[in-house]
């Protein structure tokens, strides 16, 4: 099982760090040590003092292929589920300064958060326009919705599978709105898919 993760999926977020605007989908990978399941506690890492959320909605992948043709890809991914793609950024951006690989500030232990449920495809009925969101203690800090993805998933889902070869049970990070920030212990993160709750824990 492999986790894959989309970068700068989302104008307004790639305007706020500065970044550039892709011409194809930026692909990183998140071990799966990453995951936490069950709403269980993110502790907050030793070796980062700047760690960011992003929320984003994860495919589950539930067919082997490679090379899918963009007209095909919605066969491939059953269910739709929530995720935070924890970032340490200020170990992201020294890796970006250097031209560095992201693995570190992108896959550490505990940063990949995911909801316990994940809701079937045909449940929604536009996946062009699903909205999700983030709330810390509360408040909402970050809402999106896939209308203003770059790259949609089927896009998403060809593209990957020319490099790799998709198994089933794979998830597939699909990008962050604007709005991600820093999080600290004794936050409270709580995301949204529509008005569902799908995450509720905790940062020690
Ligand atoms: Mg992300």
């Amino acid at each position: 099982m492999r986790i894959f993760a989309i970068g700068r999926n989302y104008a307004e977020h790639i305007k706020e760090l500065n970044n550039e605007r892709p011409d194809e989908p930026v692909i990183f990978t998140k071990p799966d040590t990453a995951l936490l399941y069950k709403n269980e506690p993110f502790y907050y890492p030793d070796f980062s003092s700047d760690v960011h959320h992003e929320i984003e909605l994860v495919l589950r992948i539930c067919k082997e292929g490679k090379n899918i043709e963009e007209q095909f890809a919605g066969k491939y991914f059953d269910a739709i589920g929530l995720g935070v793609d924890f970032t340490a950024r200020d170990l992201q951006q020294k890796a970006k300064e250097k031209g560095l690989p992201w693995d570190i500030a992108k896959g550490f232990n505990g940063s990949a958060p995911i909801s316990e449920k994940f809701i079937p495809v045909q449940d929604f009925k536009d996946l062009q326009n699903i909205n999700f969101s983030l709330s810390v203690d509360g408040t909402i800090r970050q809402q999106g919705n896939t209308s203003l993805m770059l790259f949609p998933f089927n896009y998403i889902i060809a593209y990957l599978s020319k490099f790799f070869t998709l198994k089933t049970g794979d998830l597939i990070f699909t990008g962050t709105p604007k709005g991600v920030a820093a999080v600290k212990p004794g936050n409270r993160l709580t995301g949204f898919i529509e008005n569902e709750k799908m995450l509720d824990f905790e940062v020690k």
